[in-house]
């Protein structure tokens, strides 16, 4: 795939247009620049409103991404190997450990993950992962076939801790509702 630089700030370069093989143009950011929108965003309307986008954002590209690889995932086993390989394919961030534990009729998914691209430079006291946080949210609940309540980042590589951890909370199953 060809790339020519699009921006350049510093020497560095911030964004790219590239061509897919079938002719799709492809606008690719650097996670500085993607950065610099998420706090343009905050500035402009809120911290509350650019991470929930950004969540909104995660959980379409989550729900994309997993139908894509539905027909790969047959077991439970299946489906942590297919989300490592696609988190680490793609640059997003390295799968660490997962637990899954039921409460009554919820469905607990803790997630870890180290280097998390949204994490990349950036210090923060907030955690800053929204998209992945709506990405695993949205993996969580069409493989377990259960309602999203929520999915929240309780510690992030941005405010120093080793590991991004998501706990995503999945109500009871669709067809018992
Ligand atoms: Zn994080």
């Amino acid at each position: 795939m060809a790339s020519l630089p699009l921006e350049t700030t510093n020497g560095t370069e911030q964004a790219w247009i590239r061509r897919t093989d079938d002719g799709r143009r492809l606008l690719v950011l650097g996670a500085d620049l993607f950065d610099a929108i998420r706090r343009d965003l905050g500035g402009i309307f809120s911290d509350t409103f650019a991470a929930n986008l950004l969540y909104r954002i995660g959980i379409s590209l989550g729900r994309t991404s997993y139908l894509a690889a539905r027909n790969r995932i047959a077991t439970e086993k299946d489906f942590w190997q297919v989300l490592e390989e696609h988190l680490k394919e793609r640059g997003f961030a390295k799968l660490v450990g997962h637990e899954t534990s039921a409460e009554g009729s919820k469905l607990r998914v803790e997630v870890s993950l180290h280097d998390s691209v949204f994490a990349e430079n950036v210090t923060s006291r907030k955690p800053l992962c929204d998209v992945l946080r709506g990405a695993l949210g949205e993996w969580a609940s069409l493989h377990y076939g259960r309602k999203l309540l929520s999915s929240s980042e309780s510690a992030c590589n941005t405010s120093g801790s080793e590991y991004c951890i998501f706990l995503v909370e999945l109500g009871s199953e669709m067809n018992q509702e």
